[in-house]
């Protein structure tokens, strides 16, 4: 069975090497570290089935990488993970009323915690 394909963005290489040994078992995981180069990945290569976006990246933030995504057909629907070390109260409902399908604070201490939150998304995108 073809594992779901999910797409990191993130320019913390020390970041990319843990959501890799995390991620790298369950999903065929490819890794940007920039939203310019997902999105001519994406547009290249397909839609991710669920992409893990850092908010904190160089060039455009991962907000703005979210609403080019929401404003392109082919990947609007594609369920998108804020991943964000700006933890704070309230942030999660702000993240999740700016578009974002699921919320997850770094450090990441629990792995289960972030697989949940792809679980929930492929759920919800029905590719899983
Ligand atoms: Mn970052």
């Amino acid at each position: 069975m073809k594992r779901p394909a999910v797409a990191v963005v993130e320019d913390n290489a020390d970041n990319r090497l843990l959501l890799r040994a995390i991620l790298g078992d369950l999903y065929a995981v490819a890794e940007y570290e920039s939203g310019a180069e997902a999105l001519t990945a994406f547009d290249a290569g397909g839609p991710p089935d669920v992409v893990l976006m850092d908010i904190s990246l160089p060039g455009m933030s991962g907000v703005e990488v979210l609403e080019r995504m929401r404003a392109d057909r082919r990947l609007s629907r594609v369920p998108v993970v804020a991943l964000t070390a700006h933890a704070m109260a309230g942030d999660r409902e702000a993240y999740l009323a700016a578009g974002f399908d699921e919320y997850v604070s770094k450090p990441i201490v629990d792995e289960r915690v972030l697989v949940g939150a792809i679980e929930r998304c492929l759920t919800l995108g029905g590719s899983a």
